[in-house]
């Protein structure tokens, strides 16, 4: 049996690259390219717009893909799905629909979150009246419940979290958030950008009342993403972007929206995407998403154990131990500049990004302007962390 790297074309061309980077995108497995290229070959057209039997094809293949990603997370009612661009389309389409629950109240978010995830709400924030409060993250780069138990009150609308932060690792405690939350009468909004991609995830089973993730980090195509959310808050929810395809009516005075999904996916939707998203989704099944997670934790453990013992000078940003934590390990080494490590690593072979991660807020909490980070995915294995660790070691020889 070849190896889960052999699945991917750009890796398997390239047995020199420890490619661990896919907390910024992942890679894309030969099944998911075939998906699209034959589904454009043979099936190709626009959907829910022609008579003709091709276009009820490729309408059939987009909806079967909205079903597979709805089964995925364990929505209810693939109606409840709506494909958008990616996880920050999702998270605006939220933070604008939902402002009308929060205007004159509080949002909550936390310290830890993507821009992504705050930016939204910030700005919608302005526009009603609401206040946007922070909840911090404690020593061991936890979510600080203590605090968080403190903020929640009656006046808290929206509670939005990251499901997973992209630059510490740390796995917050969304389904005891969310019924905390729900205890208030507040909303839980989860930004899964790089939950989904990594976890199992049933969103009845975590009690949440919205999410958004993207395909890119989960093997699919750029410019698609998912954004779930229940059935009665998709009613409630005023569009973000109109046009056609998701009216009931329009005259010459206004127009009325067709129920979700259609009225959250305005104009062409990425068809082709849609079918790799479905495709990708697939491929993480066959793999089974507990393996998926345990290769994360497993790979983490190792990685974290081999970077503490044998790179002199590195501090971890994220939890040291494995509870709650996931594949993404951020570190910064005393007198070696991010940028300047992530340029040696590419020397040695090894992809990682260097940078604040859209987390400035974080950032400037942890007290840095910027973090080098390695995130593992399923192709990963040990053999990726060697050069690591070696380029790590010569950029410590070279900066002395
Ligand atoms: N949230 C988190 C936690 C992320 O890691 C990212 C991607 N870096 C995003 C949101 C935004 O995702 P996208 O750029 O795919 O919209």
């Amino acid at each position: 049996m070849g190896s889960i790297r052999d699945d991917f074309p750009l890796l398997a061309a390239r047995p020199d690259l420890a490619f661990l980077d896919s907390a910024a995108s992942s890679q894309k497995p030969r099944a998911v390219l075939e998906a699209m290229e034959s589904f454009q070959e043979t099936q190709y057209a626009n959907v829910h717009r022609g008579a003709y039997r091709l276009s009820q094809v490729a309408t059939m293949a987009y909806e079967g893909a909205r079903k597979k990603v709805a089964d995925f997370i364990g929505a209810r009612d693939a109606n409840e799905l709506c494909f958008v661009r990616g996880t920050t389309t999702g998270l605006n389409v939220l933070a604008h629909g939902l402002a009308p629950r929060y205007a004159d109240k509080t949002v909550l978010l936390t310290e830890i979150e993507h821009h992504a995830n705050f930016i939204p709400w910030q700005q919608w924030a302005k526009r009603v009246g609401a206040t946007v409060r922070y909840v911090p993250f404690t020593q061991g780069h936890r979510m600080d419940m203590a605090a968080f138990d403190e903020m929640l009150d009656d006046d808290v609308a929206v509670v939005s979290l990251t499901g997973m932060s992209n630059v510490l690792g740390t796995i917050p405690p969304v389904a005891e958030v969310a019924a905390k939350a729900k205890s208030v009468g507040a909303l839980t909004v989860v930004d899964g950008a790089q939950m989904v991609p990594h976890m199992p995830v049933d969103v009845e089973a975590l009690g949440i009342d919205a999410i958004a993730f993207g395909a890119h980090k989960m093997l699919g195509p750029t410019g698609i993403g998912a954004m779930w959310a229940r059935a009665e808050l998709l009613d409630e929810m005023e569009p973000f972007e109109t046009g056609g395809e998701m009216i009931v009516d329009v005259t010459f005075e206004g127009a009325t929206w067709s129920a979700a999904p259609a009225k959250f996916e305005a104009g062409t939707p990425p068809i082709v995407e849609a079918v790799g998203f479905g495709a990708a989704v697939d491929y993480l099944q066959g793999l089974g998403m507990e393996w998926v997670a345990e290769h994360d934790r497993e790979l983490t453990a190792h990685a974290l154990d081999r970077l503490l013992d044998e790179v002199p000078g590195i501090t971890i940003q994220g939890p040291l131990d494995m509870a709650d934590r996931g594949g993404v390990i951020s570190f910064t080494l005393d007198g070696i500049h991010a940028h300047d490590l992530a340029t040696i690593l590419d020397e040695h072979g090894v992809a990682v990004r260097a940078g604040h991660h859209c987390a400035k807020p974080l950032m400037s909490c942890l007290g840095v302007a910027a973090t080098a980070r390695a995130s593992f995915y399923v192709y990963n294995t040990e053999a990726d962390i060697d050069p690591l660790v070696k380029g790590l070691l010569s950029a410590i020889d070279l900066f002395g």
